[in-house]
Formats: C-alpha cells, sequence, structure tokens
C-alpha cells in the first residue's frame, strides 16, 4: 500500500491499465492534469477506485499556450477537492513566459483562496523563492513537489505550512538526499512525476514510489514498513486537514 502523491496518469500511453494496476496495489494516487481541459478525461481513469484522486492542474510549462483555458479553470474549480499541478518554471526553456506564469499562478491561487482553499501539487523549478511568497497568506495547503530549493528557502517553506512530496530522482543525489533530510518526517509524501520522470532512463511507473520508500528507510534508518506507516500517516493527517 503505497502512495504516489503526484503522477500524470493520463500521460501514460495505456492510462487505464495504469490506473488498474494501481487500484489492484491498493495504491493511492494523485493524478495531476496539466491543463484544465484534461480534467475531464483524466477524471474517467478514477472509476470506481477511492484512492486514485484527480488534481485540477495548469502546468506552468503551458500555461503560455494554453492561456485560453483559465476561465475553464476557474469553472472546474469549485469540484476540484485537490488543485495540482501547478506553479511557476524558471528554467531556460520557460523563462520567457516566466511573466505570465506568475500572473497565472497569482490568479489562480487567489481563486483558491476565495473557494477556500485546497491541497495543492505544486511545481516550483528553478524559482522556490518567488513560489513561497506567492503561496504566503492563501488558504490551503501546498505540496511542494520536486523540491529544488536550498536550506534557506526549505526553512521558509516549512514555516508557511509547505508539505513536500519526494521522488526517485531526489533519491540519488547527495545534495536533494541532504534537504530531505531536513523535512519534518510528518510532512513528507512520496511521488513519481511519471511518465515525465524516468529512473535509469525509462519512465517511472506510481508504483516505482517502492525507489523512495528505500531510499527514506536508509536516509531515516527505519524499517521499510515503518517508513511505509509513516507516510501512510502523513497522508491521513494530510486529508483529515483539508
Ligand atoms: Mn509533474
Amino acid at each position: 500500500m503505497a502512495i504516489d502523491f503526484h503522477a500524470h496518469l493520463d500521460l501514460y500511453p495505456n492510462p487505464f491499465e495504469i490506473a488498474e494496476e494501481c487500484a489492484k496495489r491498493n495504491m493511492y494516487v494523485l493524478s495531476v492534469t496539466t491543463t484544465p481541459k484534461a480534467w475531464r478525461g483524466t477524471i474517467r481513469l478514477q472509476g470506481k477506485h477511492k484512492r486514485i484522486k484527480t488534481a485540477l492542474g495548469f502546468h506552468p510549462q503551458l500555461v503560455e499556450k494554453r492561456f485560453n483555458e483559465l476561465p475553464l479553470f476557474e469553472q472546474i474549480l469549485p469540484e476540484a477537492r485537490y488543485i495540482g499541478e501547478i506553479g511557476m518554471d524558471s528554467s531556460r526553456e520557460f523563462k520567457d513566459s516566466f511573466a505570465l506564469q506568475r500572473k497565472v499562478f497569482k490568479h489562480i491561487l487567489k481563486c483558491v483562496d476565495r473557494a477556500g482553499g485546497r491541497i495543492m501539487s505544486i511545481h516550483s523549478r528553478g524559482c522556490v523563492k518567488e513560489v513561497i511568497s506567492e503561496l504566503k497568506g492563501i488558504a490551503g495547503i501546498p505540496v511542494l513537489h520536486w523540491f529544488t530549493g536550498d536550506q534557506k528557502q526549505l526553512k521558509e517553506a516549512i514555516d508557511i505550512g509547505c508539505w513536500f512530496s519526494v521522488g526517485p530522482a531526489m533519491m540519488n543525489r547527495s545534495n536533494s538526499l541532504e534537504i530531505i533530510s531536513l523535512i519534518p518526517k510528518d510532512r513528507i509524501l512520496t511521488e513519481t512525476d511519471g511518465p515525465f520522470a524516468k529512473f535509469n532512463s525509462r519512465p517511472l511507473f506510481p508504483w516505482d514510489v517502492e525507489i523512495v520508500l528505500k531510499g527514506l528507510s536508509d536516509l531515516w534508518k527505519l524499517k521499510l514498513v515503518e517508513v511505509k506507516e509513516q507516510v501512510l500517516q502523513n497522508l491521513k493527517e494530510l486529508t483529515t486537514k483539508m
């Protein structure tokens, strides 16, 4: 019974099979969309599986091309319990749209705040500082996915109530391991970001969170079963809060 708190089920070539396999393995999956338009189709992947939840997203890397979908985001928001992925990305490829990304992110956060807050899976590649500053004072619980910030930014994120979902790609770099060791154990969830994210050059599947659980077990010096229990407990805590 494992948790993938940031997966793009709709982007696998065989999404229904992947969802079915997750269900068979009793996995909890947060199935995040990259565009508001993908919401209706992606929600069908949940089927009758209570442990698969769909999150309404608007990926910062797609904001420039899909700007006209912003009203659709607002329209769907009342029925979406989870939001993601949203945020900003300042990597070279997307720097040109950074101002627009910020405008859209701000707008989405304002809508979420007005709607009483949501659990949100947040993308913050290369711009943790800017993302944190936008998140301040917004109702809801941000879960920073694939955190790339430094220790100071981590502390700030923890202080404003952020949670973190960590993936396989963070488990084989010594500097990200150091960051992970500084995250409170009760604010961590596991993720894969599959099929975008790869491990040993193959796309990740939700059940590959096992790689993360093993990594956490080494890092925390706890048995695998204890790590699983902790992360499961965290999910329960998070979903009771919001
Ligand atoms: Mn993602």
